[in-house]
């Protein structure tokens, strides 16, 4: 199994129909309580393996079938599941800070993941400074005695600057510091996080693996080494994803591939339209050659999501929001990765704190499904018009 390609691994990884009456996928176990014959069985509860079925919370063959195979097609140690992508973040950061300690967070990142610094962990002592996403081994000058962890996000998914991730590592690794990744808009399948030097992989789950827009689900998978500290978090704050949702999730990971090459092409097929209009200031998706990030995009993925931006000229609101409300396939609404298509406006004023983003004119984010790009092309032209 190791050896075989990650294609045959999505469909392969996560099941056993050898011991489940030959039925190909897993059952789905709903369990809080799990019975002991003897007293002797439940004081070896501690000498058992860690996919051992003790207690609800720390999961039960649903659960196991599903961190197996992040684990693999990431190419970790093992993967830890947590009921939203937020909680893997957080629970991820908490694993390895003490008050006192500080943190080099990228100041692209993810806005909830910024609110969780500047709130929570604020507030327990432990200090944040946002870093420049285009910093690469410049990182180096940031660190300080007491830096404990470098998160990372690549692209970021307002503004999709690409990070030099093989670089940050490198300085984070010479002063001993654990690199975390968001690596939920590229996926396993287009970038191997263990490959570049990261620690600790996150994956909103709830995005491309799930991929139907149905399910919460986040994942933190690590190297061997930050391991323990990260599965002690999950169990000690009593995280677990819901059985269902880890079943649904196994489902969408069997064509997590096929939905992504799909989308791929059908984002850059809107890209390349989008360039080309006149309403268009510039496009932010880093598979184009024209994107300041591309070459390093090219080095280290192997392919782009659905998920990208626009900047459009200055427009008056007015007529932005006319262009926005009346789309008939584009809809609004915050999470990406299912199979439909969505356009958000964002304000990049708020995001922002140690680097200024330039723009002109209103920034958009498109999502694209898996809907025919002539029809998508369609509505966004009938956008143009009403704008
Ligand atoms: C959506 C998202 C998350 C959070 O996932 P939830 O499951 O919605 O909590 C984290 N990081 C990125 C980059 C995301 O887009």
């Amino acid at each position: 199994m190791e050896k075989m390609k990650d294609k045959t691994l999505l469909t392969t990884l996560g099941r056993e129909p050898e011991k489940n009456f030959g039925i190909i996928n897993p059952p789905v176990y709903h369990a809080s309580t799990v019975l002991f014959s003897t007293v002797k069985d439940m004081r070896e509860l501690n000498s058992k393996p860690r996919r051992f079925v003790r207690y609800g919370l720390s999961g039960t063959p649903t659960q196991f079938a599903l961190e197996e195979a992040l684990a693999k097609i990431e190419g970790g140690h093992d993967c830890a599941l947590f009921p939203s992508g937020l909680a893997a973040i957080s629970m991820a950061l908490m694993a390895f800070v003490h008050s006192g300690d500080h943190i080099l967070m990228v100041d692209s990142v993810y806005g909830p993941t910024r609110r969780f610094c500047d709130h929570w962990l604020s507030r327990m002592g432990v200090a944040t400074t946002y870093y420049d996403p285009l910093i690469g081994g410049g990182i180096m000058d940031l660190i300080r005695p007491e830096t404990k962890v470098v998160f990372t996000e690549s692209p970021g998914s307002l503004t999709f600057e690409v990070q030099d991730i093989p670089a940050i590592s490198a300085a984070a690794k010479e002063k001993g510091l654990v690199v975390m990744m968001d690596n939920t808009w590229a996926t396993p399948w287009f970038f191997k996080p263990f490959e570049k030097g990261v620690d600790v992989s996150i994956q909103a789950g709830t995005k491309y693996i799930a991929g139907h827009s149905d399910v919460l689900l986040g994942s933190v998978t690590t190297t061997e080494a930050a391991w323990p500290l990260v599965h002690r978090a999950a169990q000690g704050f009593g995280q677990q994803a819901a059985p269902d949702d880890c079943y649904l999730a196994l489902r969408g990971l069997r064509t997590m591939d096929i939905r992504l090459e799909r989308q791929q092409a059908t984002a850059l097929t809107l890209a390349r339209w989008l360039m080309d209009r006149p309403e268009v200031d510039r496009v932010l998706h880093p598979a184009l050659p024209e994107d300041p990030g591309h070459e390093i995009w090219k080095r280290d993925f192997t392919g782009s999501s659905g998920l990208f931006g626009v900047i459009l000229k200055p427009c008056a609101s007015e007529s932005l929001e006319n262009m926005l409300d009346g789309y008939s396939l584009f809809g609004m609404g915050y999470s990406w990765g299912g199979f439909e298509s969505l356009i958000i406006p964002v304000d990049m004023q708020l995001v922002r704190t140690t680097t200024a983003w330039e723009a002109a004119g209103p920034t958009l984010r498109i999502h694209a499904g898996l809907e025919d790009p002539e029809d998508l092309i369609g509505d966004l032209e009938a956008g143009f018009r009403r704008l």
